[in-house]
């Protein structure tokens, strides 16, 4: 009998999305209300122990990546403590539910990463209620396309810097004194890394700039036997896409024009993530791993 999580067509493992056009809703967007809802492996991701014992924090963890990720990393049989907006809460109340399914402890620590005293706190908090820290994805992101950098507003520009860039930085800042050799980072990137929009010139430089900070911490934090690498999605189904992240009238195609002709679902990122974590990727420093339906990246 074929077993559809070892072998499967990639073409149409996930069906390609075709959402109705009108959904459109202010950022951060709620994926509980996205048609379809975007899969984060709920029915399908299945743990072998990859991470028991580790205590981690993931950011952006109510949804997308960062939600299937949270998920991934409890059933491979991790603690884990999520990070949101306020007002993300029912989507990180479903992803707290499927940590605890699995059996694992399950944290929400909502506030807003443009506050630099937030981001040192955060960390504090995903220590005390983990007992221990020892696994970082930082998967948090903004994104808003804008199309005229002459009208693309100062706080914009500024706050993408500080959600994308400066958050990445200021936690692993105030997490790195508490985590032990064998922790882990894992920084979200883009293949707008590689591929800069015009339609979002802040939001890309941003990712190319996430990349760069994970190669040059990765250097400095492997004489700690602490190990930073990047994951660099393509185009995902989720919440950052209908709330401003791509045009309106590009999220009926999103995602047509990769090799594999669809969008991925977020369930698709997580392995990536879990791979990065588990020590089994324990020779695996500073590198970039792109899941992105097979645009080439250099
Ligand atoms: P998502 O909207 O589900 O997740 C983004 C999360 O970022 C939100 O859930 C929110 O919790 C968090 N966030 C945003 N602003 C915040 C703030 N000020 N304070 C606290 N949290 C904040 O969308 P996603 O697509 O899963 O995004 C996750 C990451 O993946 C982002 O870094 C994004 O840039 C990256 N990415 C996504 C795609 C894609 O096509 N969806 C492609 C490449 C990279
Ligand atoms: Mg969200």
């Amino acid at each position: 009998m074929t077993d559809q999580l070892t072998f499967d067509d990639p073409r149409t493992r996930f069906p390609k999305i075709d959402p109705p056009k009108r959904q459109i809703q202010d950022e951060p967007g709620l994926q509980s209300e996205m048609k379809p809802t975007p899969d984060m492996g709920e029915a399908t991701y299945r743990g072998t122990g990859r991470l028991t014992g580790r205590k981690a924090l993931v950011t952006g963890g109510d949804s997308g990546i960062g939600g299937a990720t949270a998920i991934a990393f409890a059933r491979e049989g991790a603690d884990v403590a999520i990070v949101h907006l306020p007002q993300e809460q029912p989507d990180a109340d479903h992803v707290l539910e499927q940590i605890r399914a699995a059996g694992r402890r399950g944290v929400s620590i909502p506030g807003d990463l443009t506050d630099a005293a937030f981001c040192r706190e955060l960390v504090a908090t995903a220590n005390r209620e983990l007992g221990g820290l020892d696994a970082l994805a930082i998967v948090a992101g903004k994104q808003i396309t804008s199309t005229d950098l002459t009208e693309l507003p100062d706080e914009q520009f500024v706050e993408t810097y500080e959600v994308n860039v400066f958050s990445a930085f200021r936690i692993v800042q105030a997490a790195v004194p508490l985590l032990p050799p064998g922790s882990t980072i894992v920084l979200t990137a883009s293949l707008e890394t590689y591929q800069a929009s015009p339609e979002r010139i802040d939001y890309a430089s941003t990712k190319a700039a996430i990349n760069n900070l994970g190669k040059g911490m990765a250097q400095q934090l492997a004489e700690k036997g602490v190990r930073v690498n990047v994951v660099a999605p393509g185009p995902t189904w989720t919440a950052l896409q209908v709330s401003g992240g791509i045009p309106k009238e590009e999220i009926a195609d999103y995602g047509s024009d990769t090799p594999l002709g669809r969008a991925a679902q977020p369930a698709e990122m997580a392995p990536a993530y879990v791979f990065f974590s588990s020590p089994e990727s324990s020779f695996v420093v500073g590198a970039t791993l792109a899941v992105n339906g097979g645009t080439p990246t250099p």
